[in-house]
């Protein structure tokens, strides 16, 4: 090959890369990013969905008083700094703040589980909210087997009301870890039937085909078993959509809205959205009975698998938003403890770039896995100035409990044991009647 040919065949492939460049381009200026709410390009009339008030945000002044009445926690799945540092540039610039930014207590958190370095979103929940290490994909179990009691369930048995808002499958890993104890998260048949069982106030979340069975349409379960019916017959609620979800105010209800996970499009209810409506029904009734709820932006996680930023970083705004509206239950309630705090890190997300503008930051993944970074803790409320330093995921549920004057947690649950592990067919717990 002479000089020429070798020139000729060079120019050509920049040819190509520079046509590549300019259909990218083409690509992120046809605003694909932006199809839920957004300051810049907003898609629906939801004064609420608006993220125009961050510019320029203040930090949170902490409510006096360190032991709280409610617990929200919120878990952005694969959101490490990075991920919040590319959202934060993106939409409000590198000296603007996100919702989550505002909380005045932070933190570091170890994510390693039992056996190395990186986690999965299974047993990283298992140890926020059972205070234990356990092994790949299982949930509230320990390496040996044993049940491990949640958080939520720890709760219950002091009469928290308790619920879940979340944009995967309601079965799926990170809320599963609320109510389930299996031995891998695959198991989201069963998985429903124990989230179910657990008798939770409420849950917002994606998954219906995980409830229904396969003679329905859209259903997925080969045991028979309609858990939507059983659920009405039992009294919850069930709400099908948005218009739904906002005519509940009070009692217990399950909004299922796909068969699988959300979408995060309209005319689906928005986390922000099933957040607020979760806190409004939770926090109706009597005022004795305090409550726990956790929120998961479920998809961060998954536009770092693909290594596609403005996945991650709509995702992560979404997330955000949710954190606003239980931010703002939380300033006027000031006996509500809100943290942010993340699974794991995803995509070994990097950030490089030139100019101090919006948007120039620029993302380098170097995994399209999960990556053993520590990950941010955010906390806002009562009790948020324990949340400090570099801690363990497994001292959060810890700090909880103790902030509540609760003992008895971490704790083995041995008699549950043989009825979650191997009995596939049958119930595992009993009824929770209200
Ligand atoms: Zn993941």
């Amino acid at each position: 090959m002479n000089r020429t040919t070798q020139l000729r065949q060079k120019s050509m492939q920049m040819m190509g890369l520079l046509a590549g460049l300019a259909m990218l381009c083409l690509l992120n200026g046809c605003d694909t990013r932006w199809l839920y709410p957004s300051p810049k390009h907003p898609k629906t009339a939801d004064a609420r969905s608006s993220y125009s008030s961050l510019q320029n945000k203040d930090p949170l002044v902490n409510p006096s008083g360190t032991r709280p009445r409610n617990i929200i926690l919120c878990i952005g799945d694969g959101m490490g700094i990075n991920q919040v540092s590319l959202a934060r540039d993106s939409e409000v610039g590198l000296n603007g703040r996100l919702w989550m930014e505002t909380m005045p207590y932070t933190a570091l958190v170890s994510t390693h589980n039992v056996s190395g370095n990186v986690t999965d979103s299974a047993e990283a929940i298992t140890a926020i909210l059972c205070g234990v290490k356990t092994s790949s994909s299982r949930l509230g179990m320990d390496p040996d087997g044993s049940i491990l009691l949640t958080l939520p369930e720890r709760l219950r048995e002091e009469g928290y009301r308790i619920g879940v808002a979340v944009t995967s499958t309601i079965s799926h890993a990170t809320p599963a870890g609320t109510a389930a104890h299996v031995p891998s998260r695959k198991m989201e048949d069963r998985i429903a039937v124990q989230m179910f069982e657990a008798g939770f106030d409420v849950l917002f979340g994606g998954g219906k085909k995980y409830w229904l069975p396969s003679s329905q349409p859209g259903g997925s379960r080969t045991d028979g078993r309609d858990l939507v019916r059983e659920a009405r017959q039992a009294g919850w609620q069930i709400v099908k959509d948005k218009q739904e979800m906002d005519a509940v105010s009070s009692g217990r209800v399950i909004g299922l809205f796909q068969d699988d996970a959300l979408t995060t499009l309209p005319p689906e209810p928005s986390l922000e959205e099933m957040t607020a409506a979760a806190l409004r029904v939770l926090s109706s009734g009597p005022s004795s009975r305090p409550f726990f709820l956790m929120v998961e932006g479920s998809q961060i996680d998954w536009g770092c698998h693909q290594n596609e930023a403005a996945k991650a970083i709509r995702q992560t705004l979404l997330f955000d938003m949710a954190i606003r509206a239980a931010l703002e239950f939380a300033i006027q309630d000031k006996h509500t403890l809100v943290i942010v705090t993340a699974d794991h890190e995803t995509g070994a997300l990097t950030l490089s770039g030139g100019k101090n503008e919006p948007g120039h930051l620029k993302p380098n993944w170097a995994s399209q896995g999960h990556s053993g970074g520590q990950v941010p803790l955010y906390a806002y409320g009562p009790g948020a100035q324990s949340f400090t330093g570099v801690m363990d995921n497994t001292e959060i549920s810890k700090k909880i409990t103790k902030l509540l004057g609760l003992d008895n947690f971490p704790r083995v649950e041995p008699q549950k044991q043989e009825a979650a592990c191997f009995s596939l067919e049958e119930p595992v717990y009993a009824m929770i009647a209200e």
